[in-house]
């Protein structure tokens, strides 16, 4: 077996995994560089390999630093199979689908204000490039082998969002296991991830290897805010992604609601995609932890705002009332004519509800600064900020070294991707005082463009 990684090893975006076995070039996941701009620009360099020698992809889910590369992949001549399990290609399409749509949107600007330098300006992909990928797609069943030569290959259930999977891929000699991102064991939504199964090595994740997340109870913070919004006759505008964070927050709402009918009040979600992915909920009642009842109370209370007329009638509207939109780190989307309408009125609230990129406006609030720039507009936020806490769809450093030493033996050699440096540094000094987790060989970081043999842990 021979392993390199061209992408999401040393940071968290751009996951690109190349395994060569058993005379067969397989890509784990192809998805795009986000982030600050010289990581963003590497998704215009071409492929560091020719996309026509890869046989497969498989893909362990549709997040977009997972999946998002993969219309250019197409692009570039890639003419194999797609695997992914039928919940985790659905979300791949609703994802891929936006970006397809932001970037055109994006070079659309770009070519009315003339401030590119390339004429005309042109998306990464448009939705035409999105639509020739997802016709590539196979659907897998998870623990269903997937042949391909010699290889034979497994998906198992990963937490994290809807139809996430960790890849198992077995070359008749040797088995190498893919995380992929890995679920909470406890999540509200999510089923805890599957214990690995006994390999010769695992590529696993490490994106919260330096952090354990606080172990507390949202629905008291939760409480807490909305009484407050009642009391005051506010709004609360709740950032959210669209897929997990937004139906993970109905649902906390929910049983806030059922247990404490006092705090009643209007739940708006304007964001047509959030409502996209909550549907698919109800496709794949197998997949997650809702029962039907459930799912009718969580989505019966929300009220979905389609258009986006009617989302600037929500502007005008005086509360209490709740709005949950994207994007979740204010960057974008509707969320920001909603902070424009209700921002600057005191007795109204911002609830954060996941990870805050550096350099983005969710961040910023965070970091306390109150002046924004939306839409080209200085602008003085007034209203409370807050962050909820503990929502995140990574394991914590305890629950990974949980999840790897629940395999029934060690791996040979544990290679660690998708973390930023010290958060792959202080996983691998974790993994590496638990000897018995480890079977006699060792934990590194991989090294982006080197390739390796997984097995072994020698340069090749
Ligand atoms: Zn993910």
């Amino acid at each position: 077996m021979k392993l390199t990684s061209f992408g999401g090893a040393a940071g968290v975006t751009g996951s690109k995994h190349l395994l060569e076995a058993g005379g067969k070039r397989v890509l784990i996941d192809c998805g795009m560089f986000q982030g600050e701009k010289p990581g963003r620009l590497r998704n215009w360099e071409p492929p560091p390999f020719d996309p026509r020698d890869i046989d497969a992809v498989m893909l362990t889910h549709g997040h977009l630093d997972h999946c998002g590369y993969l219309p250019r992949l197409v692009k570039a001549g890639f003419r194999g199979p797609i695997y992914a399990t039928r919940a985790g290609r659905e979300v791949a399409r609703v994802i891929m689908m936006d970006s397809a749509r932001l970037q055109e949107e994006d070079a659309e600007q770009a070519n009315r204000d003339g401030w590119s330098k390339h004429h005309p300006a042109l998306p990464l992909y448009d939705t035409g490039d999105v639509e020739r990928a997802l016709h590539r797609f196979r659907s897998v069943s998870y623990g269903q082998p997937v042949r391909l030569g010699e290889l034979e290959i497994r998906f198992f259930h990963a937490g994290h969002i809807l139809g996430a999977a960790g890849v198992l891929v077995d070359d008749g000699k040797e088995r190498i296991w893919f995380s992929g991102d890995i679920g909470r064991l406890h999540d509200i939504l999510m089923f805890p991830p599957h214990p690995p199964e006994a390999v010769d090595a695992m590529v696993m994740e490490s994106t919260y290897g330096d952090r354990l997340h606080p172990r507390i109870d949202p629905e008291d913070p939760l409480a807490e805010i909305l009484a407050g919004i009642m009391e005051r006759r506010g709004v609360l505008l709740v950032p959210s992604f669209a897929v997990g964070r937004a139906q993970t927050l109905m649902l906390l709402l929910d049983r806030l609601l059922r247990r404490r009918p006092e705090l009643e009040l209007p739940i708006y979600l304007s964001s047509p995609m959030a409502a996209g992915v909550s549907e698919l909920y109800r496709s794949y009642p197998d997949e997650h932890r809702l029962s039907p009842e459930e799912m009718e109370s969580v989505f019966s209370r929300v009220r979905v705002v389609e258009h986006a007329q009617r989302a600037r009638r929500l502007d005008r509207k005086e509360g209490p009332f709740v709005i949950i939109a994207g994007s979740g780190m204010l960057t974008g989307g509707r969320i920001l004519g909603h902070l424009l309408a209700h921002g600057e009125n005191p007795d109204n609230h911002v609830l954060l509800t996941g990870y805050q990129a550096p350099g983005t406006r969710g961040r910023a609030l965070l970091d306390g600064e109150r002046e924004l720039k939306i839409q080209g507009r200085r602008f003085l936020l007034q209203a409370q900020v807050d962050m909820l806490e503990g929502q995140s769809a990574h394991a914590d450093r305890d629950e990974l070294r949980q999840w790897l030493a629940a395999a029934p033996a060690p791996p040979r050699h544990v290679w660690l991707v998708h973390g930023e440096g010290p958060a792959r540094a202080a996983l691998a000094e974790v993994l590496r005082a638990d000897r018995s987790r480890v079977d006699g060989g060792g934990v590194a970081e991989l090294p982006e463009g080197v390739a390796v043999d997984p097995v072994s842990g020698q340069a090749m």
